[in-house]
């Protein structure tokens, strides 16, 4: 049985004043949603948001890490790092990093060995973009995004959070249906199962791309859909809660 997950990505969205209440008001209601809550935010805001946060149902977690441990890297911020902030989870491979900072599927999946070893659970985001679903190539272009996650991953295969984005939902409001999100979801469990059939089963995917308390309970209640990843609705407390009560 795998606890639906819902994961609010904030992006580059983010104040003091804001942040606060926002969270104020995810503590406010999150007593009855069942499933996990957690929400990634800007890594600046990780003091806040553990100071908040710390002691209560709701996790969080980072935007990205770097795929190295420690050194010359300016700019960068490290898994460890992330770590002494209560970080569970780290988002790594999402689109908006793959395509405006150029980052391979390699280099997700060195990302997502770094924060498994430092005790975070990488959340790694694959997903097709519109001319690659046009031409038939989703299963394809998932299935190379994910190998060599899965490779770097080896017999921890469990540790890991896999989402489902479809580049052409993300942000756009068009929402792969629930069907076409299932095919896809039970196409990267078999990638799983592949490797081991336990595992398979333990790992939560998560569908992302304009999840809304208006689409949500029909995607959720497929059978591979394991929660969702949030972006513009996490912004919104009464919309992301309405999302997490759906799961
Ligand atoms: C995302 O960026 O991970 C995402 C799913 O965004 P949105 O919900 O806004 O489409």
């Amino acid at each position: 049985m795998r606890t639906p997950l819902i994961a609010g990505n904030w992006k580059m969205n983010a104040s003091l004043a804001a942040n606060a209440t926002l969270l104020a008001g995810l503590l406010g209601d999150e007593a009855g949603v069942s499933a996990e809550l957690a929400v990634c935010v800007p890594a600046p805001y990780l003091a806040q948001v553990q100071s908040v946060l710390g002691g209560s149902a709701v996790r969080w977690g980072a935007q990205d890490a770097s795929a190295h441990e420690r050194g010359a890297f300016t700019g960068e911020v490290s898994a460890e790092m992330l770590l002494d902030f209560g970080c569970t989870y780290v988002i790594v491979g999402h689109s908006e990093r793959r395509s405006y900072h150029a980052e391979s599927d390699e280099l997700v999946a060195q990302k997502a060995q770094r924060a498994l070893a430092s005790g975070m659970t990488p959340i790694v985001c694959v997903g097709e973009t519109l001319e690659e679903r046009e031409r038939g190539a989703t299963d394809v272009v998932v299935a190379r995004q994910l190998a060599p996650v899965l490779d770097a991953m080896g017999t921890q295969l469990a540790s890991m959070v896999i989402a489902y984005e479809p580049v052409w939902a993300i942000g756009t409001g068009k929402t792969a249906t629930p069907e076409m999100a299932q095919q896809v979801h039970a196409r990267l469990r078999a990638m799983l199962a592949e490797r081991n059939t336990e595992s398979a089963q333990q790992v939560r995917i998560l569908y992302g791309g304009s999840m809304k308390p208006d689409n949500a309970k029909d995607l959720l209640a497929m059978p591979d859909i394991d929660g969702g990843l949030i972006g513009g609705a996490s912004l919104n407390v009464s919309d992301f809660l309405s999302i997490a009560h759906a799961a």
